[in-house]
């Protein structure tokens, strides 16, 4: 599934690229792709991953060119946004869902996609 992000937009990773996402996660990833290409056309993507906290991670890469520390700033914002988005995007199906530490690791599952790993509904996890 993470090749559909890849494949979508090919100038916009390093290559080979680092992305390892969910399917859920592709809406999430998208925007962050469309923020970055509007605010600088130097911005790369060098990895788009799960982190260890079950959230997005998106590393950015800055090609040669100038950039002024309000660029700087705004990527900050954009992949801390995503972060926080993908915090609540089921992973699997991009359904609202819960950050919940699920067999296969923590991750945001809504309830249907919980069930189906024997999870009882449950919300965020501490
Ligand atoms: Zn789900």
């Amino acid at each position: 599934m993470s090749q559909v992000i890849v494949h979508a937009h090919p100038d916009m990773f390093m290559s080979p690229p680092l992305v390892e996402i969910g399917g859920g996660w592709l809406g999430v990833a998208e925007k962050v792709i469309q923020d970055l290409k509007s605010l600088h056309p130097g911005l790369r993507v060098g990895a788009m991953f799960k982190d260890s906290q079950g959230m997005l991670q998106v590393d950015v890469a800055f090609e040669a060119g100038d950039y002024d520390s309000d660029i700087l700033d705004r990527v900050l914002e954009i992949t801390s946004q995503a972060r926080l988005y993908s915090a609540w995007a089921c992973h699997v199906d991009g359904k609202p869902g819960w950050l919940v530490d699920a067999p296969d690791g923590r991750r945001p599952l809504c309830p249907a996609c919980q069930r189906r790993r024997g999870l009882k509904g449950m919300r965020h996890a501490a």
